[in-house]
């Protein structure tokens, strides 16, 4: 899960993108209008969110995802489900290895102050293309509360994904939705922001300071 707080580091870093821009192909005629879509929830604190985030040091964030077969009503419970717990902890997105479901389904919203702004729901996505100039941005994980570090990843991300409604999709997206489409498409792979991070020393700092353990982190160099 990206932090909400990381998004807001992300505009206060100056990096030119305050916003995300971003380009859905096929893209039906309601996910523009103000009717909400079959999964959309009301995006508010619930006191006892559905599903329990699990945190760095938890092997069920390691396990690799798997791909949906169907997408039907028990999906879109699930996805339902994620949107809120993502409200509930100030999220702007949640991959489903995080609450240990091991699918291939992702949740995202950027803007979720904005009611009339409908989640992206990615079911089994896959990138196409990454593009543009690797820039280094603040992330954050819900997973791993509290540490905020820099971490480099390509500007723009193509990808290819099925809707709620298991509609094929693509969409090429920048800014701060390409930074969360990687990083919750890392968790689907068993992969944490934190295994990204080049500053090891910092890392650890950060870790300690928030009282995770360092080896709980799987370094890609
Ligand atoms: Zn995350």
């Amino acid at each position: 899960m990206l932090s909400r707080i990381w998004g807001i580091a992300n505009g206060q870093l100056g990096m030119g993108k305050g916003k995300a821009a971003v380009k859905i192909d096929q893209l039906p005629a309601s996910h523009n209008s103000p009717m909400p879509s079959e999964v959309a929830v009301e995006k508010k604190k619930l006191e006892k969110p559905p599903l329990e985030i699990h945190y760095l040091g938890d092997r069920v964030l390691r396990q690799p995802a798997k791909r949906i077969n169907r997408v039907d009503a028990e999906i879109r419970q699930l996805i339902r489900e994620m949107l809120q717990t993502m409200y509930s902890a100030d999220g702007i997105g949640l991959a489903a290895p995080q609450v240990a479901v091991h699918k291939q389904l992702i949740v995202i919203d950027c803007d979720p102050d904005k009611p009339e702004n409908l989640p992206l729901v990615l079911i089994n996505p896959a990138i196409q293309k990454l593009q543009g100039d690797v820039c280094v941005f603040q992330e954050g994980c819900l997973s791993v509360p509290g540490v905020y570090m820099d971490v480099k990843r390509p500007e723009v991300v193509e990808v290819t994904y099925k809707d709620e409604q298991g509609r094929p999709k693509k969409l090429t997206a920048t800014g701060l939705l390409s930074r969360a489409i990687q990083h919750e498409m890392d968790h689907l792979n068993g992969v944490l922001f934190v295994d990204r991070v080049e500053n090891n020393l910092a890392l650890s700092e950060e870790l300690k300071k928030h009282g995770f353990s360092a080896q709980a982190v799987n370094r890609i160099d």
